[in-house]
């Protein structure tokens, strides 16, 4: 569903230019889940933000869906984010003025699907999350676990064919980071999406199908 052909990224600092990422090779099939782990600063985040094509800049070929996405604008960029990748960070980015259905019902109208269904969509993944109690709740009256669980049925309203999570459970401590990622994990496998999961928690990661390490811009 996704993949990298000698992928790199560099930025330039105070006229000196680092090398982020170094030619990094990666494929993930449709459903799989793998977990990308590395050092802080190894371009975990870096490389997320390549392959959900948030900025171009980056060398090398990333193909999505099928779609070779190395060289598109930033339409054509977005198109494609739509269409297939969804997204969960480390806070939650939801809308403050909105409630948990709203969140997760606003990327879904992007598509021009009916509001009912939009709505519907997103009273099954919060209550399959166990927010069932929680749907009219705005992001402030959540818990920080709460919070991340709307995240990722906004992630997943579209049906993406990947979703991209970026230290998903980064910001919550550790029992309810693990009962978190378990019920993310499951989600996404009853949905059948493909992910992609940095994280730097180890046992986290051995809950998923496949490990890679990023190490020096490479993917060992
Ligand atoms: P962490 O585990 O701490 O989240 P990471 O593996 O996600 O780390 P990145 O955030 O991808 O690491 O950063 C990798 C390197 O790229 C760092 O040295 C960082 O300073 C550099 N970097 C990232 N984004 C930029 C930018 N926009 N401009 C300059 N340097 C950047
Ligand atoms: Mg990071």
């Amino acid at each position: 569903v996704v993949r990298l052909t000698d992928v790199t990224r560099s930025f330039e600092q105070g006229g000196v230019t680092i090398d982020v990422l170094r030619g990094v090779n990666l494929a993930v099939a449709p459903g799989e889940i793998v977990a990308l782990l590395g050092p802080s600063g190894s371009g975990k985040s870096t490389m997320l933000q390549a392959i959900g094509l948030l900025e171009g800049g980056f060398g090398g070929r990333i193909e999505i869906a099928g779609i070779d996405a190395s060289n598109l604008g930033k339409n054509d960029r977005a198109a494609v984010r739509r269409d297939h990748i969804g997204f969960v960070y480390q806070f939650h980015h939801l809308l403050p003025d909105f409630n948990a259905i709203e969140n997760v019902v606003l990327p879904q109208l992007i598509t021009g699907k009916p509001r009912a269904e939009c709505e519907a969509r997103a009273k099954e993944l919060l209550t399959a999350l166990g927010l069932g109690q929680r749907l009219e709740h705005r992001p402030s009256k959540l818990s920080g676990g709460e919070q991340q669980r709307v995240a990722v049925a906004r992630a997943l309203a579209n049906r993406p064919h990947l979703v991209l999570a970026d230290e998903p459970t980064g910001n919550l401590d550790e029992a309810t980071a693990d009962v978190v990622l378990r019920q993310f994990l499951s989600l996404v496998r009853e949905e059948g999406s493909a992910a992609l999961v940095a994280t730097h928690n180890e046992r986290l990661a051995a809950q998923m199908d496949r490990v890679v390490r990023l190490h020096d811009g490479v993917l060992a």
